[in-house]
């Protein structure tokens, strides 16, 4: 009779996970957590040839699939990223304050939740100064192009870098443009209540879609860009 596998219970199996961080972060193939499961269970087989009521109970396996758990999260905000405005256009906007340009306002946040800086994402708290000026998120030269006033901090602030992930402080008040490769807008919709990622997916499952813009649904102001991964 075959001697049943066995693994001493400290022994760690890097190569077996590395695999499966490599497979499953560098494909867009994997959506749901099921497909990720099915995934497991193929590299489960390496355990042996049990029956499939069987597979998954040697414990190091079973550690490898808990351990994937945060990988799912990932996977699931991975058909998209964020894009904030660039520290160039923030640190010009800044140069361009110190200097006097009539169209870069210097003015300071008096509210919790009306100057969105664009570069780290996040609302100014009341006290911070800010600066105003024009930003085309739509060059001249197109029939929406479009240019209108942005904040960004006055002082030097991190540029937003969880860019899987839809800013916190804007999953309200937002609505998604969606724009195809030559700027002309091809749909828009409103988050209203609902999950702002569940919307960008549906505007990005459509071919002719470039990129999605998030604006303001009250003022109207580019807040930040979304592209496909
Ligand atoms: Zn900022």
């Amino acid at each position: 009779m075959k001697a049943p596998f066995r693994v001493p219970a400290n022994t760690r199996i890097p190569l077996i996970v590395e695999t499966l961080n490599r497979g499953l972060r560098g494909s867009r193939q994997i959506s749901s957590k099921s497909k990720i499961k099915s995934r497991i269970s193929s590299f489960a087989r390496v355990g042996g040839d049990r029956p499939p009521s069987q597979r998954n109970l040697v414990p190091e396996f079973r550690r490898c699939e808990v351990a994937l758990t945060p990988y799912d999260f990932v996977v699931k905000n991975s058909t998209f990223r964020i894009v904030p405005l660039t520290t160039e256009i923030a640190a010009t906007a800044r140069r361009a304050a110190a200097s006097g340009a009539p169209d870069h306002a210097m003015v300071v946040a008096d509210s919790p939740d009306g100057f969105p800086c664009r570069h780290c994402l996040r609302w100014a708290r009341p006290g911070e100064r800010m600066i105003l000026f024009p930003y085309a998120a739509i060059p001249p030269g197109h029939p929406y192009s479009e240019c209108g006033p942005i904040f960004v901090h006055a002082d030097p602030c991190e540029r937003y870098h969880a860019t899987d992930e839809f800013p916190a402080d804007f999953r309200k008040g937002r609505v998604m443009r969606a724009y195809n490769s030559n700027y002309d807008m091809i749909d828009a919709e409103v988050v209203n209540g609902s999950a702002p990622e569940a919307i960008i997916e549906k505007l990005l499952q459509k071919p002719e879609t470039a990129f999605v813009d998030a604006r303001s649904v009250t003022h109207g102001c580019y807040t930040f860009r979304i592209q496909r991964l």
